[in-house]
């Protein structure tokens, strides 16, 4: 006998939609909503539960999903119009061209970016943005958007690091008790972060709670510094004046494994691109619970890296999310053109894998578990929270074919009448 979800009071609304995806439980075709107010109080199948189709608001042939988590960005690069570079760049050079233009901008300039930025990110879905901060930065106050702010961290000298080893921990101190922007570390990458800095941020992210960011096996130019002490990185390194005697090549033979053990002490980790990661690290990784490996596919595909071993790393049994990474290696911060990139491009990945590395993954990965961002939970959940597409797919395989095309409608999902 059949459950019959009814309206329980005036307050409430149920709605029905082709799919859900509430991503904390598999999809639902033919779903329901109950709503009281703008809060999601159930979330079921007509076919499992019987519905009072007398009471329900039938939202038609569109598929409902949780807002979207974007793992990493820099936010204060949000004015970008094009990418900088070209296509095919190499890193060393890139990030050359990225200081020349950018290394001179103001503070308040940093912060009219990322308010455009994060602006961006809620007016395309995302409800949660992984943004790593030059610091001192500061957000708008009341944003739909939730941020977890990476004080960036760097620096072959001794001054240099201790200057934005200060600046995070005053970033730390900035961000006490705020509900919206939560407190992240970010030794920023092997190429400008030595390992004794590191582990300082390291000791940080155990002492505040904090995840703990870091861009890692980006490019073979890192692997040929931290092996060999050669290379591209090594060269602009000596050209920018920032070398130092006595840091490359890493000691021990083995430093991404050692980065990857070192990176585990923290409560929670990202590791950034891992475009270059090889079986023997993955395998480390995989080990490691608290590791996630985020993946930004349009800015790796803006590099012309080889193809990203997100496979692998999927089989191994890692948390894998998505990244826009900055205006400054991809045009637009729209999270959804990433997933429609993977289900496009990478046709040997599961879609709904594709989905949850946008979503459910992402804030397990930012936040820990049990955030209930990224998902539609009953009795968390705001009708608000919700995204939609237009589908009229019988099947999923029908759906994920709308998926790879359509836009994602991010406003008005749901009638405020
Ligand atoms: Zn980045």
């Amino acid at each position: 006998m059949k459950n019959r979800i009814v309206t329980r009071s005036r307050r409430e609304k149920i709605y029905l939609a082709r799919w859900i995806f509430p991503m904390c439980r598999p999809p639902i075709k033919h779903g329901y909503l109950r709503a009281a107010g703008r809060q999601i109080v159930q979330v079921g199948s007509v076919k499992d539960d019987g519905v009072d189709f007398a009471a329900a608001v039938d939202l038609g042939d569109v598929a409902l999903l949780p807002r979207l988590v974007n793992s990493h960005t820099h936010l204060e690069f949000s004015d970008c119009d094009q990418p900088i570079g070209h296509p095919g760049i190499s890193l060393a050079d890139w990030i050359g061209q990225v200081i020349r233009q950018r290394g001179k901008a103001t503070e308040q300039q940093r912060r009219e970016n990322v308010e455009k930025g994060r602006a961006e990110s809620s007016a395309c879905g995302v409800a949660l943005v992984g943004d790593i901060a030059t610091t001192p930065s500061v957000y708008p106050i009341q944003h739909l958007t939730r941020v977890v702010s990476f004080a960036e961290v760097l620096g072959l000298s001794a001054e240099r690091s201790a200057e934005r080893m200060a600046a995070a921990e005053a970033h730390h101190a900035s961000l006490q008790g705020n509900e919206h922007v939560q407190f992240g570390i970010s030794p920023h990458a092997p190429y400008s972060t030595p390992p004794d800095l590191i582990r300082r941020c390291v000791q940080l992210a155990n002492r505040s709670g904090a995840t703990l960011s870091m861009h890692v096996a980006e490019s073979g130019a890192e692997r040929m510094l931290l092996e060999n002490g050669r290379g591209a990185f090594a060269e602009s390194l000596r050209a920018g004046g920032l070398w130092r005697d006595g840091i490359f090549p890493w000691p021990g033979g083995h430093p991404l494994l050692d980065l990857i053990d070192t990176l585990a002490a923290a409560p929670r980790v990202l590791l950034v691109h891992g475009n270059d990661l090889r079986t023997e690290e993955i395998d480390r990784i995989a080990r490691h619970r608290r590791i996630s490996v985020v993946y930004c596919p349009r800015t790796h595909h803006f590099f012309g890296y080889p193809d990203h071993p997100v496979q692998s790393l999927l089989e191994a049994g890692i948390r894998v999310v998505l990244g826009t990474d900055s205006r400054a290696s991809n045009p637009d911060l729209n999270l959804w053109k990433e997933v429609q990139f993977l289900l496009n491009h990478r046709t040997d990945l599961d879609p709904y894998a594709i989905l949850k590395m946008a979503t459910v993954a992402g804030a397990d990965a930012l936040l820990g578990a049990g955030s209930e961002i990224g998902t539609i939970t009953a009795g968390s959940t705001r009708i608000d929270d919700l995204v939609s597409l237009e589908t009229d797919g019988k099947t999923l395989d029908q759906v994920w074919h709308d998926f790879a095309k359509r836009e994602l409608l991010c406003t008005g999902v749901v009638g405020r009448s």
